[in-house]
């Protein structure tokens, strides 16, 4: 009974991984949190299905969400999720370059990119003069 167990949450991992929506946005948390406005710019999904499936992901205890203010920010709760793609990613020959590099937009309105942009030009104003 309890393999039984085992086994179903095993699945359910797999079956939260068994999306490529999903695996985009795990990919877009693999080195910080986000927003989920942050994904949708850098992902092109809209919100509501993003947040649709960060919702199957957090059931799979794979993601966790933390409110700050006005925003919620998602984060990868079990990082080891990523030795699971990463294994699959080296059977197929893709690097993780190159998933990375197909996920900058010139310009991403979240918050949190919006500040870290305020600081690099307040940054290149300190250095230009
Ligand atoms: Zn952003």
């Amino acid at each position: 009974m309890s393999d039984m167990q085992d086994s179903e949450r095993l699945a359910r991992i797999f079956k939260a991984l068994m999306h490529p929506a999903r695996l985009d946005i795990l990919e877009i948390l693999r080195d910080d949190e986000h927003c989920v406005c942050h994904m949708e710019a850098h992902l092109g999904y809209r919100q509501a299905y993003i947040s649709q499936q960060l919702t199957v992901l957090r059931e799979a205890g794979l993601v966790d969400d933390r409110r700050d203010g006005w925003n919620i920010f998602y984060r990868v709760s079990e990082p080891r999720v990523f030795n699971l793609i990463d294994q699959a990613r080296a059977m197929l020959g893709i690097s993780g370059d190159t998933a990375r590099a197909a996920t900058q937009p010139a310009a991403c309105p979240c918050p949190k990119c919006a500040a870290r942009k305020n600081a690099h030009e307040k940054q290149s104003l300190v250095t230009d003069v």
